[in-house]
């Protein structure tokens, strides 16, 4: 059985700064019913921004982080043995039907193709979820959202969001923030100083213009944040964007050196 990898959010709303106007159009999907398709880059605030609007709508929240083996019974639920008689498990998106909360399946392109047999009744103006195992069919109350996401930097042909798919969401594009942003989440997650922040702000930007074959991902706000709490706990400064912002981006000792002659330049 694949494992499932899924949690409840915290009852607190959790800090989100704003890219631009995804809040609003979230509240107004989730209205009108509608689901969601968050693409962008990896750590870049996707997670972040619906752990926050599930608290701010006070729905519940199921987020699963979707692999090549999730299939649809990881989704939906499965009979499971236990006290030697069978019982029947809900899983994540089945609980987020019932409850009317959110559903967030994180890099949905990575899970199998079967999964799509469920989605599609539940994104379109059905809003079914069958449940061929029980013979039971759930109507998503009108509080259910699906929400899915993906990282457009991954595609390959076959593991491509099919159009069909893709068609049933509003979409939202999300990016690295703005510099001034991206400082303010910086200090408000760390409680790093501006100016500090400011300094790993910029050697992000400039790591991120680099063209290096190598990088397959920039550098991310979650290393930026990884990078601001070391020195924000007294560890020197050019060591933490060595081991936090630098050394995950590649394995190519070259590349490496490349990036340590930016953080250098920089700080
Ligand atoms: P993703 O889901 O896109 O991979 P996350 O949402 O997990 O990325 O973001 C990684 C980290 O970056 C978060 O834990 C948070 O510290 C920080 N972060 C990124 N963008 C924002 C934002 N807009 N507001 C607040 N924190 C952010």
């Amino acid at each position: 059985m694949a494992t499932q990898a899924f949690a409840a959010a915290t009852p607190d709303t959790p800090f989100y700064r704003p890219q631009g106007r995804e809040t609003e159009v979230f509240r107004h999907a989730h209205r009108n019913q509608l689901p969601v398709l968050i693409k962008g880059p990896t750590g870049c605030g996707k997670t972040r921004f619906v752990e926050h609007m599930a608290a701010e709508l006070g729905r519940p929240l199921y987020t699963v982080a979707c692999h090549d083996d999730l299939s649809a019974a990881d989704l939906v639920g499965r009979h499971l043995i236990g006290d030697g008689a069978t019982y029947w498990s809900d899983g994540p998106l089945t609980r987020a039907v019932r409850e009317g909360g959110i559903c967030y399946l994180d890099e949905v392109v990575e899970a199998r193709k079967d999964t799509t047999v469920v989605l599609h009744p539940l994104s379109d103006d059905r809003r079914i979820l069958p449940i061929d195992r029980t013979g039971e069919t759930l109507q998503a109350p009108p509080e259910f959202m699906l929400v899915v996401s993906y990282n457009p930097g991954y595609q390959n042909l076959l593991k491509g969001m099919k159009t069909s798919t893709r068609q049933r969401f509003v979409g939202l594009r999300f990016n690295f923030p703005e510099p001034a942003a991206e400082r303010d989440i910086v200090v408000t997650e760390t409680g790093l100083d501006a100016e500090r922040a400011d300094q790993l702000v910029e050697l992000a930007n400039r790591m991120r213009r680099l063209e290096d074959h190598d990088i397959e991902e920039a550098a991310s706000t979650r290393l930026v944040v990884h990078a601001a709490t070391l020195i924000r706990d007294g560890f020197d400064p050019v060591a933490a964007c060595e081991n936090a912002l630098v050394e995950p981006l590649s394995d190519d000792t070259e590349t490496l050196d490349g990036l340590m002659e930016v953080v250098h330049a920089v700080l």
